[in-house]
């Protein structure tokens, strides 16, 4: 792993093509190329080092190490994709895609795309549940209230055209998140069954959603209606590390990026919850993550469909 503590240390590590893309070789493959359309490691490097060639007769395909990651059949340079995923990955709010479009020399909606595909790269692929005393809470999130039309913004049972986020802490530990589309029974017990081990403490506040679920844990409820925040027992019984968290997460998405769809607030969320979950990791760690998820593809043409 290359070593680096800012961001000119970052652009000196990896000033050239050639040293962005043995980077993602080391990331990718660990020192053995496996092809990407048929898996075997049989596989030859051509002679101008950036070429690869499988040696198996019914594939014998050509590939280089950016085939079957998110930085596939772009026109962008490896150096700006990998400024711009340091930059989503230490940068401790994100970055909008006006500001990263500035940064990159590359029009907004580059930038936009760019943000977007460097965010399924944050994504936690290899998700281990929470465990412990874990907090769970949910809110709204997004929209931007003024510029709907009235008609628009009373929406039944939610608030404006903000959209529900559900959420999960473990107490000095990490935090998973979830777009539901409302708070019920059904949504907020499969999201906490996909989050927390059987064998939990799980706190929330008194909100009757969470009832059901909470006989499957150790399930203690701090009363907000009756005005009480932290309870005193063998566990100090509040919400606050979660509500923390959706202080943070509010400030990154409706700071930064001001309005954003339903449709791409899950990707926004992971952002945020790979920043906080790898906080104790330095910059070049951060980023070694971030790229060792590089598997994986979101076509403009995805991002911009309607649903
Ligand atoms: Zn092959």
């Amino acid at each position: 792993m290359k070593t680096f503590k800012s961001i000119l240390d970052f652009q000196k590590e990896f000033s050239s093509e050639e040293k962005c893309r043995e980077y993602l070789e080391a990331q990718r493959w660990n020192g053995t190329p496996a092809c990407p359309f048929c898996g075997s490691l049989n596989v030859c490097r051509f002679s101008n080092g950036r070429i690869f060639k499988c040696r198996e007769k019914q594939c014998r395909s050509k590939f280089s190490v950016t085939v079957g990651t998110i930085y596939e059949n772009t026109k962008i340079p490896l150096q700006k994709w990998f400024l711009a995923t340091y930059i989503l990955s230490v940068h401790s709010k994100g970055i909008s895609s006006l500001q990263l479009a500035n940064w990159l020399g590359v029009t907004q909606k580059t930038a936009w795309h760019l943000n977007h595909r460097i965010r399924v790269m944050l994504t936690d692929n290899a998700p281990e549940l929470l465990d412990g005393i874990v907090e769970v809470d949910e809110t709204y999130i997004g929209g931007s209230e003024s510029n709907k039309h009235e008609s628009k913004r009373k929406v039944k049972g939610g608030v404006g055209n903000k959209t529900m986020v559900f959420g999960a802490v473990q107490r000095q530990g990490k935090v998973k998140t979830k777009v539901i589309p409302q708070t019920n029974i059904e949504n907020i017990s499969e999201a906490i069954e996909g989050f927390i081990t059987p064998d939990s403490t799980m706190v929330s506040d008194d909100h009757h959603a969470y009832n059901k679920v909470g006989q499957k844990y150790n399930h203690k409820k701090v009363n907000h209606r009756n005005k009480e925040y932290v309870r005193k027992e063998d566990i100090l019984v509040h919400t606050n590390t979660i509500e923390g968290y959706w202080n943070i997460l509010k400030k990154q998405i409706d700071g930064i990026h001001h309005s954003v769809s339903p449709k791409h607030l899950q990707r926004y969320c992971n952002e945020s919850a790979f920043r906080h979950n790898n906080r104790e990791l330095l910059q070049d760690e951060r980023f070694a993550a971030a790229l060792t998820n590089c598997n994986g593809s979101l076509k403009y043409k995805e991002l911009t469909a309607k649903i």
